[in-house]
């Protein structure tokens, strides 16, 4: 049984919100997945965290939030984690194998492997409609403070982000993973914020605190202390893939018809990898055959 969970809390003034979240379970996998390096487990695990919290934000049904992170030269290449509106992810990195630096104090170097000059994209699909697409540089590529600086200066919403994978010294392997996103609303007045900055100023790393066996609700009223706390809701989460043949027979069908054939010359038959759960979708010279009539039949229809 998983334990990931989203839990999203107001306080009784309706001053601050607060949404945080056990992912333990959804990094491991996606670190099982991908075969991740320790720095590309914590950097994928960190914008998992990060997407589940914002997806879960979304109202609408069919919403989904697509954060992406990249720079020029960065070794990890592009991460991106994509979450649909009940907290729900997928994700993957672009070289899962990056080399992994620490810092003197023995944490990861996430923002040294993300690399300098990047930018952190966010994109709301609210399933209906133009997506909104947000842009922000980053600021030092640990995710967390990527995170806070884009509400602040893209949302105009004051907001603390903390987030943290923990990896097993010696196997590497993801033990621990959550994150909490805390926003003040525009009813918060100088005393919330003083208090909200005093908490946070105290307040342990994430995973610390999930070690302690703190569940995602004694997070919140750790970083709420001194307000009455209420819970909005809570809901189980998981590392979920949406692929499906049909949707790689949809993306095959925007090739041209040589392409088609093409993808198919070397091996005899065609294959699709999924880049989120790298579910292999092969195709018979027969099959596609099928796909590009069915394009043809499609098109004269229309
Ligand atoms: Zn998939």
């Amino acid at each position: 049984m998983s334990n990931d969970r989203i839990i999203r809390c107001i306080t009784s003034d309706g001053a601050v919100v607060i949404s945080a979240a056990e992912t333990s379970d959804i990094v491991f996998k996606a670190s099982r997945i991908h075969r991740t390096s320790p720095v590309a487990s914590a950097a994928l695990g960190r914008l998992l965290t990060a997407a589940s919290i914002m997806g879960a934000q979304l109202k609408q049904e069919n919403a989904s939030v697509t954060l992406r992170i990249n720079s020029e030269n960065s070794e990890l290449g592009a991460v991106i984690a994509v979450s649909d509106s009940k907290g729900n992810v997928r994700g993957y990195v672009q070289n899962p194998l990056c080399k992994t630096e620490y810092y003197e104090n023995g944490k990861i170097n996430v923002g040294k492997a993300v690399g300098k000059n990047g930018v952190l994209n966010v994109m709301r699909d609210y399933g209906m409609g133009d997506p909104y697409i947000g842009m922000v540089p980053l600021v030092s590529g640990e995710v967390a403070e990527d995170i806070t600086n884009y509400y602040a200066t893209s949302e105009q919403i004051p907001t603390v982000c903390a987030l943290g994978v923990l990896l097993d010294k010696e196997s590497h392997e993801v033990m621990l993973s959550g994150g909490f996103l805390l926003q003040l609303l525009p009813g918060a007045d100088e005393e919330t914020i003083k208090k909200v900055e005093d908490n946070i100023s105290r307040i342990e790393p994430v995973t610390t605190m999930l070690a302690k066996g703190m569940s995602i609700k004694d997070i919140c009223d750790k970083a709420l202390e001194g307000f009455e706390v209420e819970i909005l809701d809570e809901m189980p989460i998981e590392y979920k893939c949406v692929c499906s043949r049909e949707k790689v027979v949809k993306a095959l069908s925007m090739m041209s018809d040589d392409d088609i054939r093409a993808s198919a010359e070397e091996k005899g038959h065609a294959e699709a990898s999924c880049h989120f759960c790298n579910k292999i979708y092969r195709f018979s010279k027969k099959e596609l055959e099928e796909i590009i009539e069915l394009k043809h039949s499609k098109e004269n229809n229309e």
